[in-house]
């Protein structure tokens, strides 16, 4: 078995200049964390907000969190003051409630829109349709505490790599349609483990890397 340090080499190597990783630490503890923060890494990902809790309190304060999970609006005033970005905005509600909490703690937080672009009914996102009609209406271009980064989107479960890459050119565009209303809306957050290669041909700057890293998380 690979160790973290040769796993995050070989990952970090083979990443183009303008794509960011974000290592996925979910459910690993925080030793694992602190070794990989020893290596060089800034960016981590989690996907539960007791956890982010815990390890945001107990890690180096120059670490930014990003929250990639479901995330449910009543938590959302026990992150506000101090995650760095929201991958996982699913609904207008959460929007307009992270927007509160960021208000209560002065600070402007980075969201992206997430999407729904793969097969299984599961999973949480947008569509484009909706996203459309939020960001044209007044009472989101009045949330000031909020800025919409981009976007993020989950590729179905499937070994069949077309559909995958038919899904990533989907969230690539709905990317380009935003960027027309909302310009700095710049992020692509697509990939994973079994399939950043792929998100980076079809234009990710943002891949979310967890067990190639920590290992499997059984
Ligand atoms: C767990 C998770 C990842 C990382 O998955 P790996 O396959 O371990 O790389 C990425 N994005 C989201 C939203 C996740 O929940």
């Amino acid at each position: 078995m690979n160790t973290i340090k040769e796993n995050y080499q070989k990952i970090k190597q083979a990443l183009p200049e303008k794509v960011t990783l974000v290592a996925v630490s979910k459910t690993k503890p925080i030793p694992l964390l602190q070794e990989l923060y020893d290596l060089g890494e800034r960016v981590f990902g989690e996907n539960r907000v007791e956890e982010l809790i815990v390890k945001n309190e107990t890690l180096p304060k120059d670490i930014q969190w990003h929250m990639i999970g479901h995330l449910q609006s009543k938590k959302v005033k026990k992150i506000a003051s101090f995650i760095s970005l929201i991958h996982s905005v699913d609904s207008f509600k959460l929007l307009k409630e992270i927007n509160k909490e960021a208000q209560k703690n002065n600070r402007i937080i980075d969201c992206l829109f997430q999407f729904h672009i793969a097969k299984e009914e599961t999973k949480y996102g947008f569509s484009l349709t909706k996203v459309k009609i939020i960001i044209n209406s007044n009472e989101f271009k009045g949330l000031k505490n909020i800025q919409i980064k981009g976007v993020m989107g989950m590729a179905t479960f499937t070994n069949n790599q077309e559909i995958v890459r038919q899904e990533f050119q989907t969230l690539h565009e709905i990317s380009t349609e935003i960027k027309i209303v909302l310009p700095f809306a710049t992020i692509i957050s697509m990939g994973m483990s079994g399939d950043y290669k792929l998100a980076i041909q079809e234009g990710s700057n943002m891949v979310r890397v967890g067990s190639s890293i920590f290992g499997s998380r059984n």
